[in-house]
């Protein structure tokens, strides 16, 4: 069970406001899409969820406990970033129960997790291998598995296919939505492609300039857009 509130969040950079009060609700085991153009405060938003970077003023909620000063790691969420930062020299095991060691989980319980999460993301013929022997794809899955394994009730993912080739795109989009039903938990995934909000999401933000111009299902998006931004980014033909 987790949702999450979000009440006149606002985020400052010295003189810049990059975040101007964002209100927003996600309900348990939704999938809310975070989309809007390059520099519109996506990633701060979700940094600021995670606990890697503080708001300036505003609450955030999880599971009806405010959460502004409790530490990343204790949060119960995990995310994925767009650069995969696997460890080179470590195998796909290790990569994936690195942060369980971390956390001084013993060697069995890892290594039954690790093989939970790679079985669920059909990586078990390569739990040997060393990154450079993966392909992009793979290894992405890697960057998930190691998300999985800490069983988080919140995922947070920061465009994580971006660097992906089209065809694989699609591909890991159909795999996340599989992932999103197996593991039953709520997931944040921001993109800047309108696409992906799209087709995998149940609930899309749309971001613009550090506000939120609209929340609403891809369907009430598309046929009934608050305003021409939101039309023309969400592609309908207000
Ligand atoms: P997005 O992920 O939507 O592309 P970001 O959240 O990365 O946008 O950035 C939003 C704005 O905040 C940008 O103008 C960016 O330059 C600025 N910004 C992000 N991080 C910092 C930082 N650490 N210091 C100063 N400005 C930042
Ligand atoms: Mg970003």
């Amino acid at each position: 069970m987790a949702t999450l509130q979000l009440t006149q969040v606002a985020k400052r950079f010295d003189d810049t406001e990059v975040l101007k009060g964002i209100d927003l609700e996600v309900n348990d085991r939704e999938f809310v899409v975070f989309v809007g153009p390059s520099g519109c405060g996506k990633s701060t938003l979700l940094r600021i969820i995670a606990g890697l970077e503080s708001a300036t003023s505003g609450d955030i909620v999880i599971d009806g406990e405010r959460i502004n000063e409790v530490g990343p790691a204790d949060r119960g969420l995990a995310m994925v970033f767009q650069s995969y930062a696997l460890y080179p020299h470590m195998t796909v095991e290790d990569n994936m129960g690195f942060s369980l060691r971390l956390a001084g989980v013993g060697k069995e319980q890892r290594r039954d997790k690790v093989r939970e999460a790679a079985r669920i993301l059909q990586l078990e013929p390569l739990l040997d291998r060393k990154p450079k022997a993966l392909s992009g794809g793979q290894r992405q899955r890697v960057a998930i598995g190691r998300a999985i394994v800490r069983n988080p009730s919140i995922f947070l993912f920061d465009e994580p296919l971006s660097n992906l080739d089209a065809a694989l795109r699609v591909q890991m989009r159909i795999e996340l939505a599989r992932l999103h039903e197996e593991l039953d938990a709520t997931m944040i995934y921001v993109t800047h492609d309108q696409i992906e909000a799209m087709t995998m999401a149940d609930k899309i933000v749309v971001l613009q300039a550090g506000e939120v111009e609209q929340v609403g299902s891809p369907m009430e998006l598309y046929h009934h857009p608050r305003n021409r931004f939101v039309a023309g980014f969400i592609g309908s033909p207000k």
